[in-house]
C-alpha cells in the first residue's frame, strides 16, 4: 500500500486495459478491494479501480446466463436471473459468503481472479463448466473457466488482462444443483471443504453428473470417479467419491461427510 503513487478510475474496458498493460504506471485492479489490499505485492504504484466500467449486469445472452465480473456477491444473490437459474445455485452460493459487509462489496470477478483455497466461486463456476471473458491485448478471449488457472494461459488477471464477464452456458439451465460450504459457522470463510453437485435426467437415467471440490487446495477440482458411477447408477457411487477425497488426501472427517452429502443428493434426484 505504501507505494502506490496513481489512482485511476477509467470509465471503458479499453482505457482500463491500455492503462494495465502500460509499464510506467506499474497498475494492479481494484474491483470490491476486500483482498487486493491485504494481497498487494511491493511492485504495485497504481491501483485501476474498476467500479467505473460497465461490467456489472447480469444478463441472458444466445441463451447463455452471462454474469458481468463486478457484479457483487449480494447482486448475484438478489437477481432474479441468478436465483431462477440450475435452481438458484449460483444465489445460494453467493449467500454462504461470510458477511453482508463483504457480499456488498466483494465481486464476482475478484473472487475467481486468483485461486484461493476458501473462495466459493471457483468451485461452482468449474462445476457449471462456465467460460469466462477476458480482455487482454489483442482484444478478447473467452476461455473455459478450467483454463484460467493453468500455466498454459500466460495472462495474470488483474495485472495483464481483465475479467470482464462470466458465462454459464444454457444447457445447464435446468440442471438440479447443491452448494455446500461446510464450516465451523456460516461466517466463516474458512471452510474444512466446499461441493457442488449437479444432474441431469433423462428418463430415470443420470445423463450428466457433476461433483466439484474446493477447500482442499487453491485450485477446485472435479472429482471423475464419483461422476463416472453417478452415471452409471451405481448405488456406490459416494464410496467412490470418497476414493477420489483419498486421492486429494482430504482426511478421514472431510472424506465421510463430503461422500454422505453425496449420497444425500443422490438421493434427492
Ligand atoms: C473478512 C473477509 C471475509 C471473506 N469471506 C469470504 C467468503 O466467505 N467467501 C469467499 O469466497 N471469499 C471471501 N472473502 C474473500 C474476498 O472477499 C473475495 O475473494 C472477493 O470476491 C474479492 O473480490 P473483490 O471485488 O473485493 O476483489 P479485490 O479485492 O478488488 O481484488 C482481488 C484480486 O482480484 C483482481 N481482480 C478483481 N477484479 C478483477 C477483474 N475484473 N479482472 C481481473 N482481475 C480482477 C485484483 O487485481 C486482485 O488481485 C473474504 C474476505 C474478507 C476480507
Amino acid at each position: 500500500m505504501k507505494n502506490i503513487k496513481y489512482y485511476a478510475f477509467p470509465s471503458n474496458v479499453k482505457d482500463a486495459v491500455a492503462l494495465l498493460l502500460d509499464k510506467k504506471y506499474k497498475a494492479m485492479a481494484l474491483a470490491g478491494g476486500t483482498l487486493v489490499a491485504k494481497t498487494l505485492p511491493d511492485s504495485v504504484e497504481t491501483y485501476l479501480d474498476l467500479k467505473n466500467l460497465p461490467i456489472k449486469g447480469i444478463k441472458l445472452a444466445g441463451g447463455n446466463l452471462v454474469i458481468g465480473a463486478g457484479a457483487t456477491f449480494d447482486e448475484i444473490d438478489r437477481d432474479k436471473l441468478c436465483r431462477s437459474w440450475a435452481g438458484g445455485v449460483i444465489s445460494a452460493a453467493a449467500s454462504k459468503c461470510s458477511t453482508q459487509l463483504v457480499r456488498n462489496m466483494a465481486t464476482i470477478g475478484g473472487n475467481i481472479a486468483r485461486p484461493h483455497s476458501f473462495n466459493i466461486f471457483p468451485v461452482v463456476l468449474l462445476g457449471l463448466d462456465a467460460k469466462v471473458r477476458l480482455q487482454a491485448r489483442g482484444g478478447t478471449k473467452l476461455i473455459d473457466f478450467s483454463a484460467l488457472y493453468s500455466s498454459g494461459l500466460g495472462l495474470r488477471p488483474g495485472l495483464d488482462c481483465l475479467i470482464t464477464e462470466i458465462v454459464i452456458p444454457a444447457r445447464t439451465k435446468k440442471w438440479k444443483c447443491e452448494f455446500i460450504k461446510l464450516a465451523r459457522t456460516q461466517s466463516s470463510w474458512e471452510s474444512y471443504i466446499t461441493l457442488f453437485f449437479a444432474a441431469e435426467k433423462k428418463g430415470k437415467a443420470l445423463s450428466r453428473a457433476r461433483v466439484s471440490v474446493g477447500a482442499l487446495s487453491p485450485k477446485p477440482f472435479l472429482a471423475p470417479a464419483a461422476e463416472k458411477a453417478m452415471l452409471a447408477g451405481d448405488a456406490s457411487a459416494s464410496k467412490a467419491f470418497a476414493s477420489d477425497l483419498d486421492a486429494a488426501r482430504a482426511g478421514e472427517y472431510r472424506s465421510t461427510a463430503a461422500s454422505n452429502l453425496l449420497a444425500r443428493f443422490i438421493k434427492s434426484l
